[in-house]
């Protein structure tokens, strides 16, 4: 199925009326249908599988900003290092401590969203409320983030339940909005939430009804994905 031009250009103006940023998820995509993405204009894409990532990136154009927004071993943080534009799915404080060596070993600054467990799914990854406090107040253990200096935490992540049941739906993302909000107000060297990732082909207009300003848009524009991972 061929990348679909016409939804790609309507959904791309609506975003841009709303101020929400789209990064087009191209896993399991050939090159050619990110060529003809970006050659409408679009630069942020986003992949869930590190080799598949890396073999992208050296293919495609330099200027195309690459988001990470699948679960990141730690192993594999250093293939990306290099390059990666967002990191959307850092789930532990170890995963940001290796995020940071490996970024300085690249003399780069990465930016990250810590990705929040909001669906009633035991199976996503992600902090609850109380972790993601623990680590911007200063337990012992978390004290460290304002020493790691080439990491920036710029916002939050999350996915709701997959369910047909909207209200559900609706009030993950609500949540999520709420914990964004509580601490938006705190700031530090490189801590500074502005970016909240919520919202994918099946649910992003309720995302950004709840406050969304990134959404994740792979099957919409690139038609169903046959998985071969
Ligand atoms: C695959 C994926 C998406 C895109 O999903 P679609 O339903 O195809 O839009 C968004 N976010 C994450 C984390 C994904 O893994």
């Amino acid at each position: 199925m061929p990348v679909n031009k016409e939804s790609y250009l309507v959904l791309n103006n609506q975003l841009k009326e709303k101020n929400v940023c789209l990064v087009a998820v191209s896993k399991t995509k050939p090159v050619e249908d990110i060529q003809a993405l970006y050659d409408l204009g679009q630069r942020d894409f986003g992949e869930n599988y590190v080799q598949e990532l890396v073999e992208k990136e050296a293919a495609l154009p330099k200027d195309i900003r690459w988001h990470f927004i699948g679960h990141l071993q730690r192993n594999k943080v250093k293939y990306i290092a290099p390059f990666v534009h967002l990191i959307h799915g850092v789930d532990s404080y170890k995963l940001l401590e290796e995020i940071n060596s490996q970024a300085l070993k690249c003399n780069r600054i990465i930016d990250c969203l810590l990705q929040m467990h909001i669906a009633i799914e035991t199976t996503k990854f992600g902090f609850n409320e109380e972790e993601l406090v623990n680590i911007l107040k200063t337990v012992p253990k978390y004290q460290q983030l304002n020493t790691m200096k080439n990491v920036r935490v710029i916002g939050l992540m999350g996915m709701a339940s997959f369910s047909e049941n909207k209200d559900l739906i609706r009030s993950e993302f609500r949540n999520l909005k709420k914990i964004f909000d509580s601490n938006v107000a705190l700031s530090t060297i490189n801590f500074q939430l502005s970016t909240l990732s919520m919202g994918m082909s099946g649910d992003y207009t309720i995302a950004i009804e709840e406050g969304s300003n990134m959404v994740r848009i792979g099957s919409l524009l690139f038609g169903e994905r046959n998985y071969t991972h």
